[in-house]
């Protein structure tokens, strides 16, 4: 019923042959810092869940992002990305600016017109997330990788927020998706892990060969907690999704809160746009509050931690943590203020977390 935990740095083979020839046969496992039967029954439940021919279960988010960015990416190249991005990935396009001469181009991601006109000739590689942490900016997905493929650039998308149950990326022309498994996948605080999905086996190749060379494969044990994790993850989004919309939607009518970053509220400017490529609004999302630092120490049941995703409602404060490394123009372009308050939903009682929260804005 369950899938058995391989955990198993090596393999044994009956001669040296045997052992070289393992080592050139695609599919075969040799040693786990190449691959592994626990991350392979993973990587063949991804690779299903989002539409795509193959999957790269990796070390974390990160270990998925570099991977597929070595396997897209040389020295000279130019990127198109959009504004809202996650922290970490941010840092790792800075990086690649200043150590390997690559470009980043940042757009709003809401018209085709703008990836037509950010093309360069060197453009490789069209950067997106479903949802952006944390303002719940949406792309218009399907419109921007079209206008990618078109000029031959290939098309990321991080689908981190959304996770295949409320968008798969690929059937919206995506060449591949990647997920922190850390987050929704996992969805117990208990892992870090990553997962990239691929439309071709060339570029799952490459990136598995980068990956390999990264030192970033999954360790088994990391894989067998997100297998259980995925078991679960309809009934928890579900629940996430939708006390999630409860919770944005009395916020939003709180003297108190200033805004609320909601995709699902139809003030928000991606609400369209969500609404048409999303079956769910997703769980995390900011709100605007006077005193935000305050707002946090006050919760009680509301747990202060920088990650999200999992069973237990945590709250963050981006411009100090996720967003760290941006300065302050860096930080406007994410839409990132001081007030700003992120809230991952969980899967406790809607009523418990009104309660909290509803006690801590009173005090504020
Ligand atoms: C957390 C996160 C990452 C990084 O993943 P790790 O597992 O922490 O390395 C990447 N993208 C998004 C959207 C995230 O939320």
């Amino acid at each position: 019923m369950a899938v058995p935990l391989y955990q198993t740095a090596n393999f044994v083979f009956d001669g040296p042959q045997q052992v070289a020839e393992a080592m050139t046969t695609p599919g075969q496992f040799v040693y786990s810092g190449y691959s592994n039967p626990t991350n392979r029954a993973l990587e063949e439940a991804m690779a299903e869940l989002e539409g795509g021919v193959n999957a790269l279960v990796t070390a974390s988010g990160t270990g998925a992002i570099n991977a597929v960015l070595h396997a897209t990416l040389r020295h000279g190249d130019h990127v198109i990305a959009q504004k809202a991005l996650y922290g970490g990935t941010v840092a790792v396009f800075n990086d690649l600016i200043e150590r390997c001469n690559v470009a980043v181009t940042y757009i709003e991601g809401v018209d085709s017109a703008e990836v037509t006109a950010a093309i360069r000739p060197t453009t490789k590689l069209l950067y997106l997330e479903t949802i952006a942490n944390p303002i719940g900016h949406v792309p218009d997905l399907p419109a921007l990788a079209a206008e990618a493929r078109r000029h031959g650039v290939v098309t990321v998308v991080d689908n981190t927020f959304a996770t295949p149950l409320l968008c798969r990326p690929i059937e919206h022309g995506a060449d591949v998706v990647v997920h922190s498994a850390t987050k929704y996948l996992g969805g117990h605080h208990d892992v870090v892990g990553g997962v990239a999905v691929f439309a071709n086996d060339d570029l799952h190749l490459r990136a598995w060969q980068h990956a390999v060379k990264l030192g970033v494969i999954a360790d088994p044990f990391a894989a067998w907690l997100i297998i259980r994790g995925l078991k679960t993850l309809p009934l928890r989004l579900s629940r996430q999704c939708s006390t999630a919309g409860l919770l944005a939607e009395r916020m939003a009518a709180h003297p108190a809160v200033s805004a609320v970053h909601f995709p699902g509220l139809p003030s928000h400017p991606s609400h369209d746009r969500a609404t048409k490529l999303l079956s769910g609004y997703g769980a995390t999302f900011a709100m605007e509050i006077p005193f935000a630092q305050r707002f946090m120490g006050d919760l009680a049941l509301i747990l202060n931690a920088p990650s999200l995703g999992g069973t237990e409602t945590i709250v963050m404060h981006p411009a100090t943590t996720s967003h760290r490394h941006l300065d302050a123009e860096a930080l406007q372009q994410a839409g990132v203020s001081q007030d700003m308050v992120r809230i991952a939903v969980g899967v406790e009682h809607p009523e418990d977390l009104w309660d909290d929260i509803d006690q801590a804005l009173d005090r504020s």
